[in-house]
């Protein structure tokens, strides 16, 4: 598959058009931006541990039923994914108390949420994804209703499954954030599943394995990227 004209470039990835219609290329860089690109870095390796760590859970959650945009790696850091209609929503599931729901709601950090909660913000950077709500979703046109009650299910089968792989390995799925876009017919899984979209915590320790280190300065964020890309994977 050959590499075609850019088409998007993200805050960590870019994607181009390939040769074959319908499929689109996507590069995982190493750029790692935090509090709404206030701080940034470039970070060698890290586009490489999210692209591995995101190219197994989308052909773990295929095997599970699950539909991703997903088709295979070209290289480490690039992978060949089917061109979706992607819907400006990020769908955050969240297991776990922390981030901007403790600062935003009097929830405690570290609090479990059961039944997880889901939240849906409005993919917008100059509004800041505002949080959206069904009628807000509905009343801009974003989704229908049963494209909506359809996100939510796979929303939450999508967490019991990453859930199970993470908690075998002492991982404790804290919170993550999904999106998803229409493909031929249905509704599939689309962007990337990886460290800078997940909070991981080490389930005895309770320390960050996600881009909270490097939000927060804990430490050294490829190293850390490096070794639970090794724990999810293996
Ligand atoms: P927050 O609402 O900031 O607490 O984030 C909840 C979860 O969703 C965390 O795992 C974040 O890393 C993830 N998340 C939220 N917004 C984004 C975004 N724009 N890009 C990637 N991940 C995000």
């Amino acid at each position: 598959m050959q590499q075609r004209d850019f088409l998007y470039q993200g805050k960590a990835k870019t994607i181009y058009r390939s040769d074959v219609p319908g499929t689109l290329i996507v590069r995982f860089r190493d750029d790692i931006t935090a509090f709404d690109g206030e701080k940034k870095d470039v970070l060698t390796m890290k586009g490489r541990y999210n692209a591995e760590v995101s190219a197994f859970f989308f052909r773990m959650l295929e095997e599970n039923g699950i539909r991703t945009h997903f088709l295979g790696m070209i290289d480490p850091d690039t992978m060949a994914v089917k061109e979706l209609a992607m819907i400006p929503i990020e769908v955050i599931v969240r297991n776990v108390a922390a981030g901007s729901i403790v600062r935003r709601y009097p929830f405690t950090e570290g609090a479990p949420l059961d039944p997880p909660v889901i939240v849906i913000d409005y993919k917008d950077d100059t509004r800041h994804d505002p949080m959206l709500n069904d009628d807000l979703i509905l009343a801009l046109g974003l989704a229908t209703r049963e494209e909506l009650d359809r996100i939510k299910a796979m929303a939450l089968t999508i967490n019991e499954i990453l859930r199970a792989h993470l908690a075998e390995r002492g991982i404790t799925l804290v919170d993550f954030k999904l999106e998803f876009g229409r493909g031929d017919a249905e509704i599939c899984l689309g962007d990337e599943i990886s460290m800078d979209s997940m909070r991981l915590w080490d389930a005895e320790t309770g320390q960050s394995m996600d881009k909270d280190v490097y939000r927060f300065d804990k430490g050294d964020v490829v190293a850390e990227y490096s070794r639970v890309a090794q724990r999810i994977i293996t």
